[in-house]
């Protein structure tokens, strides 16, 4: 999978170097390029924001670079890229779209700051590959970049091969509509609290089904939501 970031602070991303991700750009799993948006501006200020038409507190991000950017990034390319807005006006980010996203060749995230970018860049972007505009969830971040880390970190884990044991995602909250049960490691005893005597049973069929009560139970009090769909 290739995947492009447009954002006007890169260095955010230096993070992806590490863990599961930077072996799996080590290894060619990922294929990852973060491009500062100034380089397609040619002001001597390198400029990429102004005033909003309209008037109103806030700056919005300029067209322009986002136009030249994603030219650049759509000419050669092997594949019709998914183009991926983080937005707090967008589709909420789930374990669904991390999956149906990690099926894609190409992603390319574009990282807004300010009050956001000009709405033309959207459409604009929809004659160059399918655009989304997706949410991290209902509450406003400074810029986009934390939206679009935490987005690559979940879709990549799904690149076959990034996780060493594949059973593990199975397993997971969100994977089957439920959350994770817990989970225990050594010591059986720790500060005066045991492990759960099921889980030093050695019986699979006893644990799996206290896991799925567990499952169920967590599900029912933390987030009841999931049960209603
Ligand atoms: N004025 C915009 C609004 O009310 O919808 C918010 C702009 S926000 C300060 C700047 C940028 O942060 C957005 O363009 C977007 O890229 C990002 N952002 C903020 N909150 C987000 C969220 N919940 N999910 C994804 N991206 C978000």
């Amino acid at each position: 999978m290739r995947i492009d970031v447009l954002s006007i602070f890169p260095s955010y991303f230096d993070g992806l170097t590490l863990s599961l991700l930077g072996k799996a750009r080590d290894s060619g799993l990922l294929e990852l390029h973060v491009r500062d948006l100034r380089e397609w501006t040619s002001d001597r200020h390198r400029t990429v924001d102004d005033t909003p038409y309209g008037g109103g507190a806030g700056m919005v991000m300029k067209p322009e670079p986002w136009g030249l950017a994603l030219d650049e990034l759509a000419t050669g390319a092997s594949a019709v890229p998914t183009i991926i807005f983080p937005s707090p006006a967008g589709e909420v980010f789930t374990q669904a779209k991390a999956r149906e996203l990690a099926a894609r060749e190409h992603l390319i995230f574009g990282c807004g700051r300010y009050e956001g970018i000009d709405e033309r860049v959207f459409d604009y972007a929809a004659t160059i590959g399918e655009v989304r505009l997706i949410s991290l969830g209902d509450y406003v971040l400074n810029g986009g970049e934390v939206a679009t880390m935490a987005m690559i970190e979940a879709i990549g884990r799904l690149i076959p091969g990034v996780v060493g044991n594949p059973e593990s995602l199975v397993e997971e909250s969100h994977e089957d509509g439920l959350l994770e049960y817990p989970s225990y490691t050594k010591p059986s005893i720790w500060r005066d609290r045991a492990v759960p005597e099921v889980l030093l049973s050695g019986n699979h069929a006893r644990i799996a089904a206290w896991r799925r009560e567990q499952q169920l139970e967590r599900t029912r009090t933390r987030r009841p939501d999931l049960l209603d769909g």
